[in-house]
């Protein structure tokens, strides 16, 4: 399956019965939430991912998560590349009360008549492994961009970052 589009749907027990890989791209557009946060959908999540049921018959995955995707800068605005890499373990369940007696370093999926839709597996993951302010590097950076993007005319004519910014910088290091 290396380099293959991932199915939307699968049956994560199929897999762990078989102990079975999967690896593959998600394309970004495929996760509605995060592409509304991006400051674009284009490209993809690479995934991969070994299934195994475990020696209490809990249906398990482990692997990990890559992509790049583009965040805006809070400087000047633009898209800015930042790239991801998560650890993945998964517990498969049939509902929230099985969900609890996962160990727990598992984070529960919920199946839905035996199905898992793929993006929302793993997509509140990825949201909260995004940088909470993100910026060019400095010499990347171009704050006057703002200007010209922007259609109002009332905007300060002013090159200095905002004290805002400032303070959020200082806050991310
Ligand atoms: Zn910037």
């Amino acid at each position: 399956m290396l380099n293959d589009t991932l199915p939307k749907y699968f049956d994560p027990r199929k897999y762990a019965f078989n102990r079975q890989a999967f690896e593959g791209y998600v394309p970004l557009n495929r996760f509605e939430e995060l592409s509304a946060i991006l400051a674009s959908d284009e490209g993809n999540v690479f995934i991969h991912l070994d299934f195994r049921v475990d020696e209490d018959r809990r249906y398990i995955a482990t692997g990990s998560l890559t992509a790049q995707v583009q965040v805006v800068c809070q400087r000047c605005m633009e898209a800015v590349a930042h790239d991801l890499a998560l650890d993945l373990s998964l517990g498969f369940v049939y509902d929230e009360d099985h969900a609890k007696n996962l160990p727990g370093d598992y984070d529960p999926v919920v199946m839905t008549d035996g199905e898992v839709i793929l993006a929302d597996m793993v997509e509140q993951e990825i949201i909260l492994a995004l940088p909470i302010v993100a910026y060019h590097e400095e010499s990347g950076c171009n704050p006057t961009a703002v200007k010209y993007a922007s259609s109002t005319d009332d905007a300060p004519d002013d090159e200095k970052p905002n004290p805002f910014s400032i303070l959020a910088q200082l806050k991310a290091k």
